[in-house]
């Protein structure tokens, strides 16, 4: 049997449900879902393998315009997503949406057209929708707009329309060999995920601009064939006056964040583990471009 394989660019704006649908394609928590916009900051690989068939899914940073280096650095993975793509699946939300040229910038819309791939649109989260009738004239609509080959209803949340969305998207896929093994769900290393799941945690519990200020590093990630494994994360701020709301009145706080953090990590690693976290403040770091290197961006 001939096989396919291709990579499917999902692109939208910030807390569309990019990475929702990801994880919920590829069946495992590969990308961090909160509530709060710009959570995903590189770019996350999810690989989808049937059996004649892999699809290799980027989640990207939500579209954005840049306000400082590192949202210039999280543009880049999208442009870099949309040059490997062979496919664009573009996200919208259907809460959000009333017309293509509002919803979208302009020079956002031109380069989509330019890039000359087939762009699949899904309109997600559908079940917030009471009336289902609502979601044609927006599918109208976009079918007007030339450059779109697909538009699917799905919620991501639900998985409602997910299975038809990867059969339409298989059908763009060339014929070639699997990039990957299909054993694989992910490019990245353990640590990666173990460093997003402390950032997820990060999210959650701290407010205000500290989750957007904060980036975790893993620093020592030991594997022992008996007991604990031992990882040792550094998390990073910009100030000096954040040490003390991250680490909270006799550090309560920063126990509290690696209490959660130790049980999703155990959970993901399938194994026990023993976490120290540390806080360091690397000044400014996010318009930083030395320390946006070190950080991996
Ligand atoms: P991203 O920024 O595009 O990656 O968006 P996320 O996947 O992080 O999701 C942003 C928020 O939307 C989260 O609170 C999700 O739970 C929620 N969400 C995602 N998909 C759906 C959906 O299909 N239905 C509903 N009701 N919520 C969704
Ligand atoms: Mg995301």
């Amino acid at each position: 049997m001939t096989k396919k394989s291709g990579y499917a660019a999902i692109i939208g704006k910030p807390n569309v449900g990019k990475s929702t649908l990801m994880n919920s394609i590829v069946g495992a928590k590969l990308a961090i879902v909160t509530p709060k916009a710009q959570t995903t900051r590189k770019r996350v690989l999810g690989i989808y393998t049937s059996e004649n068939t892999q699809i290799v899914f980027m989640d990207t940073p939500g579209i954005l315009k840049p306000m400082h280096d590192l949202h210039k650095a999280m543009l880049s993975y999208i442009d870099k997503s949309l040059k490997e793509a062979d496919i664009v699946l573009l996200l919208i939300d259907l809460e959000k949406f009333n017309s293509i040229d509002t919803y979208f910038h302009s020079s956002f819309l031109s380069t989509l057209k330019k890039i000359r791939k087939p762009v699949i649109v899904a309109l997600n989260k559908t079940d917030l929708k009471n009336d289902k009738k609502d979601i044609l004239p927006v599918i109208s609509q976009l079918n007007n707009s030339g450059f779109i080959n697909e538009i699917l209803p799905i919620s991501a949340l639900k998985k409602d329309g997910v299975d038809t969305l990867l059969t339409t998207i298989e059908k763009y896929i060339p014929t070639g060999e699997f990039y990957y093994d299909p054993e694989l769900i992910s490019d990245q290393p353990q640590r990666f995920f173990v460093s997003e799941i402390i950032r997820e945690h990060v999210y959650t519990l701290y407010s205000e601009e500290i989750p957007y200020s904060t980036e975790v590093v893993i620093s020592e990630f030991k594997e022992r064939d008996s007991g604990k494994w031992y990882i040792s994360a550094e998390i990073i701020i910009e100030k000096q006056s954040q040490k003390g709301i991250i680490i909270g009145a006799g550090g309560k706080k920063l126990r509290q964040l690696g209490e959660r953090a130790r049980i999703d990590i155990e959970d993901h690693l399938q194994n026990e583990i023993y976490l120290d976290i540390f806080v360091k403040v690397r000044e400014k770091w996010r318009k930083k471009p030395v320390f946006l290197k070190s950080f991996g961006y």
